[in-house]
């Protein structure tokens, strides 16, 4: 049988690792010694759990959507991760971290972020911790996020604009490792999603685990059974995906799918279908699939999701996708466009553009009548809702 978890130096399969600088060893050996003994400590679980519930909301609702249902003709359940404090299931993963961080002795939080998401779940838990809180992102995302910023400057976070390369996501995480490389021993990065040197991707997982721990316990008492026929969630680095099926990577009875950002088609250049269009390399201190030229330079991904369009994939799930146990769709920005609209018009649902992409592999999809769907709906639509307003006023002119 396959091992799909992390192994003993960090890798899934031939992807992950902790390709780390020198300076850094000390801190990320430190971490990888004791994360798991603190995120099972009693301590830990009482006061994540506590938060998960009272601050976050959890568990997050696991709903039948039956018109969507009667259209693709199975049961499909939506988890909505769209209904967390913050919009989305970032907050899961910067909860438990900061949490973390506080136990390790550390007094300063940095993070990336490209949309601004993770910079607003980071910001949040900071200001809830009385920690303080350096942001960096890209000036190009500081000029399209700028909501996100504000909102960030208002929970107290300092918002660092990094000018290197294109001033995007890559040069913000860059920047953030430059930043933890100068202060190692007071600081401690949260890292938005299941990247990142080892042991993120497997800490990450773990934290967001929960929303496959709640959907076994939910399924069992709307189905009867605790699994589904399909597993359906959008990756981006690959966190919420990650925490949709972590808990059902054994069973086999459960078909895994995951969407990726296709952009503008995988052939036109513009796409961030990085299972399918990337190479093996190194990015943020990981071995995974990269998006990259001939002679190895990182290339700019592109999707009309904020969220999605990452260079790089989890180990995690670069080696599902190499064996073969999830199937990985690339969707477009028009097919994701219309997945957003449909859900919102047959359900009363906006959902984020991210989520949008799990939507959109339903018509790829062959169902039987009495197949059991479980979709996360990542992130609520929100702060999407200029590029729909723009998108549906061209397609009505
Ligand atoms: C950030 C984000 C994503 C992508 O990140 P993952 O780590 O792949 O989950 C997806 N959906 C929403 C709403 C997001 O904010």
């Amino acid at each position: 049988m396959n091992n799909y978890q992390v192994d003993k130096s960090g890798f899934y399969g031939d992807f992950g690792g902790a390709y780390i600088p020198e300076i850094l060893y000390a801190c990320v050996e430190n971490l990888k010694n004791n994360y798991l003994k603190i995120i099972k400590s009693e301590s830990f679980r009482k006061e994540y759990d506590q938060l998960l519930h009272d601050y976050v909301g959890r568990p997050s609702p696991l709903y039948l959507a039956g018109r969507l249902s009667e259209k693709y003709g199975c049961r499909i359940y939506l988890k909505r991760e769209d209904l967390n404090h913050t919009g989305a299931h970032k907050i899961n993963n910067t909860i438990g971290q900061i949490l973390l961080a506080k136990r390790l002795g550390k007094k300063r939080i940095i993070a990336e972020t490209g949309a601004g998401q993770h910079g607003v779940a980071t910001a949040t838990v900071c200001a809830l911790m009385n920690m303080e809180c350096i942001v960096y992102m890209g000036k190009t995302d500081v000029e399209r996020q700028h909501i996100n910023v504000q909102k960030m400057q208002m929970l107290g976070a300092t918002v660092r604009p990094v000018t290197s390369g294109n001033m995007t996501l890559k040069d913000a995480t860059n920047e953030a490792i430059r930043d933890w490389c100068c202060h190692p021993s007071d600081t401690y990065y949260i890292i938005g999603s299941t990247v990142g040197p080892h042991p993120y991707p497997d800490m990450v997982a773990r934290l967001q685990s929960v929303i496959s721990q709640e959907i076994k316990k939910q399924l069992i008492e709307k189905e009867g059974r605790d699994y589904p026929d399909y597993l359906i969630a959008c990756v981006g680095g690959g966190s919420n995906a990650a925490g949709t099926i972590y808990h059902y990577l054994d069973n086999d009875k459960v078909k895994i799918v995951l969407a990726e950002a296709g952009g503008k088609g995988i052939t036109t250049g513009l796409s961030a279908a990085t299972i399918q269009l990337g190479k093996l390399g190194i990015i943020h201190g990981s071995k995974t699939l990269v998006m990259q030229s001939d002679d190895g330079q990182i290339e700019e991904p592109y999707s009309i999701s904020a969220g999605l369009d990452y260079p790089g994939i989890g180990p995690l799930h670069a080696n599902l996708a190499q064996k073969h146990r999830a199937t990985v769709l690339a969707i477009d920005d028009d097919e994701a466009l219309a997945a957003a609209l449909e859900l919102t018009r047959i359900e009363g649902i906006i959902p984020a553009l991210e989520s949008a992409h799990a939507l959109g592999t339903l018509p790829k999809l062959k169902f039987k009548y009495d197949d059991i769907v479980v979709l996360t709906v990542s992130g609520r639509g929100d702060k999407d809702m200029e590029t729909y307003i723009q998108k549906l006023q061209t397609d009505t002119e």
